[in-house]
């Protein structure tokens, strides 16, 4: 039997692959617009780093990475999402010595051992971006913007972003408290899971996915509800600065985001074009991860955007570009002498940027010209002893099927090259 891709994986190639390349594009384009600088990390880290930022009660940590040991013993991990390695690289690159904030973006391969759905894949890609040094809630509402003006210039409809805030280290340890007095109430008809992680990190049961825990959850004390006034403050003012940017949003109480880092403002866009896989991008702040990797304690705020799920909203939207990749000519020939002009005038159009070509297969003229149909050539020519003997040859328009006369020589004018 042939060999498959892995499950959770996709092959993407022709227009598909040129519609990759304009999003991306559009990504680069708009991240230059904030000052935001490429950064690109290893596809694999040490798994240490992972266990440490993303946490050990995460799903990402205790479901989904895929590990491997290399013949020195040595564990490493693919990587499952950006912000920790864009840290790590950050630290060991002493990039905090850059005026601040420091802002960076990437465009990524990440890998989770997942169980692959729509929307849901074992290797996926985001488009992401950190700023590393400031603790402002204007940096928050300027790297929000980044996310919303990419969305934007996509063209995509309907998005919903959705804020919140989970208060740091201080508001947290009170938060935690009223949570488990209440976990403890119901701990009984919770999934193993949560029952398992509920003592070490009782938050992670609000992003149980399982349907049983989330109705035993529906009344949960929230995070929002236990914020101490300078995280309050914070919020507020976070708000205040995507209403001066225009960029409409909603508080959403209930988000909590699956990784460990988060502190203070967690956000969602959401669609209602993903069906259950409902969220595009998510991010936040991590003020403490810096420290927590070795660093000087900065503050810090990301976003990862799934660029897969991304694609699936703007196809249901019927928003996907057409991208223009077709053929501006066909070279047929008929003879030796033939073949060597069609090969030069091809060289020579590719030299300066027009794309043409040429027969590779021997075929006789009718089948040349199916093929030049089949590619898409918007022109095409045939070159025989006639043409050369002329010098002029009849360019055929494949659209409308008429013809005009050139010289051979003028073809590079007759393109706008001289
Ligand atoms: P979910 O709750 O859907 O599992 P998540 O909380 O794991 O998402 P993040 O780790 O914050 O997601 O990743 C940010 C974005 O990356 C998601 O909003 C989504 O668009 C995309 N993403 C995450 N995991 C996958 C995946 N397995 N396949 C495709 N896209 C993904
Ligand atoms: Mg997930």
């Amino acid at each position: 039997m042939a060999i498959t891709k892995p499950k959770g994986t996709a092959d993407v190639y022709g227009n598909h692959a040129a519609l990759w390349r304009y999003i991306e594009n559009t990504a680069h384009e708009i991240a230059a617009t904030f000052g935001a600088q490429e950064m690109r990390t290893p596809t694999f880290e040490y798994a240490e780093l992972f266990r440490k930022s993303v946490g050990e009660t995460t799903d990402i940590v205790q479901k989904e990475m895929y590990n491997f040991t290399d013949q020195g013993g040595r564990e490493y991990v693919l990587k499952p999402e950006g912000t920790a390695g864009a840290v790590r690289a950050y630290l060991e690159n002493r990039l905090h010595d850059l005026a601040m904030p420091a802002k960076f973006y990437y465009i990524t391969r990440l890998f989770r051992a997942e169980r692959p759905q729509k929307g849901r894949l074992r290797q996926h890609t985001q488009f992401g971006a950190e700023y590393f040094g400031s603790y402002e809630p204007t940096a928050d509402a300027e790297l929000i913007n980044l996310a919303y003006i990419f969305l934007s210039k996509l063209g995509v409809d309907d998005l919903t972003l959705r804020i919140n805030s989970i208060g740091d280290a201080e508001c947290r340890q009170r938060y935690n408290q009223a949570l488990l007095t209440f976990l403890r109430e119901k701990e009984e008809s919770l999934c193993g899971l949560c029952r398992d992680r509920m003592e070490k990190n009782p938050m992670r049961v609000l992003d149980c996915k399982n349907e049983d825990c989330k109705a035993q959850i529906a009344n949960a004390p929230l995070p929002l509800d236990y914020l101490s006034d300078d995280a309050c403050d914070h919020f507020n003012r976070l708000q205040k600065n995507l209403e001066i940017l225009a960029i409409p949003f909603v508080v959403d109480k209930s988000i909590v985001r699956g990784l460990d880092y988060y502190t203070r403002t967690v956000f969602e866009f959401t669609s209602q074009d993903l069906g259950s896989q409902a969220t595009v991008c998510g991010g936040g702040r991590y003020n403490d991860l810096i420290a927590k990797n070795g660093g000087a304690p900065a503050g810090a705020v990301g976003f990862g955007m799934g660029i897969e799920r991304l694609l699936i909203i703007l196809e249901n939207q019927g928003k996907l570009p057409v991208v223009d990749d077709s053929i501006e000519l066909f070279i047929g020939n008929i003879g030796e002498g033939g073949a060597e002009k069609a090969l030069q005038i091809a060289n020579y159009l590719r030299k300066h940027g027009i794309s043409a070509i040429t027969d590779l297969a021997g075929r006789n003229i009718k089948a040349q010209m199916k093929f030049a149909n089949k590619i898409g050539a918007k022109l095409a020519i045939i070159i025989g002893d006639g043409e050369l003997e002329s010098g002029k040859v009849m360019v055929k328009s494949m659209a409308s099927g008429k013809e005009h006369e050139l010289e051979l020589d003028s073809i590079p004018n007759y393109f706008g090259l001289h």
